[in-house]
């Protein structure tokens, strides 16, 4: 075992911007290159705390994923090389792939298994004790399923790296899902498994992909009581969601008692963000970092793993999220304070309109709602369903 380092580490090279669907497409990992421009310029990231990521093994996709379904992806990637602009390839359509939302990409399936290994290899480092928090965001591809693309996600980099710990190093994990969208992948992949809790805060499906996600999910099997939902109103707002939010932790912390945490931080909950109907401002994007963490201190010897996600305003939004996240996992602390002006002046030239200059968005920006009595009132009694279970299990405190 190496030396133990405190540094938490940031999963990182520039092979990750090539899981690269077309130009008009939503999911971009330009996202994660301005991250890391805006960390830098802060002096919040040292290269001392960059590692590059591996490529995940066949065998390694093979603990969620099927053979078959491998075999397409890397079909579809020789497929999509050689084909003319705007071919159809129904043959992938039983996969997910070829579609609107996952269509195919030269080398799709390399893209794929880079983001699996970034995850891997964070899961390794904390599971060996040589750091305890790693980010990796171009994992979080929460969607996939064992034999099926979706929703922009080819590979479940989570599913993967959680089922590898409990192989490997048999931990109990807990996994946390702050995407706007439900994390169904990871949900069914451990559906029935105890040792797995799976916890997912979003918007309700009822308007929303992939529409699942509702309170009764709660396991089957032996997996029953070990996955909580909490589908939150469109238009939630900052107070709401963090009410749910840290109400749901609280309780499954205490019935789960986990051995290391893997958090996936989409951060399509933001107010600009196009694809979502929620009204959340980059506060959550401090807090649930926040409460993750003391999560991890408490019960798991600090051992966190977080991934990236979602977030479709790659200008306004993502790269402050994540760089607050990555603030939080520092013991940065967090202030109301400007952005670089170098960083602004490159991003501001992509934007039509003005663009954030400080960290936390200022009051005068964020959406008034005028149901927000009404649809706090729905999340709180959303929340009680959801818990009540959990709540017998652990008894009255
Ligand atoms: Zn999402």
């Amino acid at each position: 075992m190496g030396r133990p380092t405190s540094k938490p580490i940031f999963i990182y090279s520039e092979a990750v911007l090539n899981y690269f669907f077309h130009d008009e497409h939503p999911f971009n990992q330009k996202r994660i290159a301005l991250t890391k421009q805006l960390l830098e310029c802060c002096g919040f990231l040292i290269p001392d705390q960059v590692r590059a990521p591996r490529m995940a093994t066949d065998e390694e996709l093979l603990l969620v994923h099927d053979r078959e379904y491998i075999e397409a992806v890397k079909k579809a990637s020789q497929v999509s090389g050689q084909s003319s602009p705007g071919q159809e390839h129904p043959e992938f359509h039983p996969f997910g792939l070829g579609t609107e939302d996952t269509p195919l990409f030269p080398d799709m399936h390399r893209q794929a298994v880079l983001a699996v290994g970034g995850t891997l290899l964070g899961a390794e480092l904390i599971a060996q004790g040589r750091t305890k928090r790693v980010l990796n965001l171009a994992g979080g591809l929460h969607h996939a399923q064992r034999g099926k693309a979706s929703g922009f996600c080819i590979y479940n980099d989570c599913a993967v790296a959680i089922e590898y710990v409990r192989r490997q190093y048999d931990m109990k994990v807990l996994y946390i899902d702050t995407d706007a969208h439900h994390g169904d992948g990871v949900q069914w992949i451990f559906y029935h498994d105890p040792h797995v809790f799976t916890f997912s805060i979003h918007e309700t499906g009822r308007y929303l992909y992939p529409g699942t996600g509702h309170v009764n999910e709660k396991g089957i099997g032996e997996g029953y009581g070990y996955c909580l939902n909490l589908p939150v109103d469109a238009f939630t707002q900052d107070a709401s969601w963090l009410d749910c939010f840290e109400r749901g932790l609280e309780a499954v912390l205490q019935f789960f008692k986990p051995d290391i945490i893997i958090s996936q931080h989409g951060c399509d909950a933001h107010f600009y963000d196009p694809l979502t109907h929620l009204a959340g401002s980059m506060s959550i994007y401090v807090r649930m970092p926040e409460l993750i963490k003391q999560a991890a201190e408490t019960y798991t010897g600090g051992k966190w793993l977080a991934v990236g996600g979602g977030g479709y305003d790659i200008y306004r939004v993502v790269p402050r999220a994540w760089g607050l996240l990555w603030m939080v996992m520092n013991d940065v602390p967090v202030k109301q304070g400007p952005l670089p002006e170098s960083w602004l002046s490159a991003v501001r030239a992509h934007v039509n309109g003005p663009v954030p200059a400080l960290w936390l968005d200022e009051e005068e920006v964020l959406p008034v709602i005028p149901r927000q009595k009404e649809i706090e009132e729905k999340n709180r009694l959303m929340l009680k369903q959801a818990l009540s279970y959990l709540r017998q299990q652990v008894g009255p405190h």
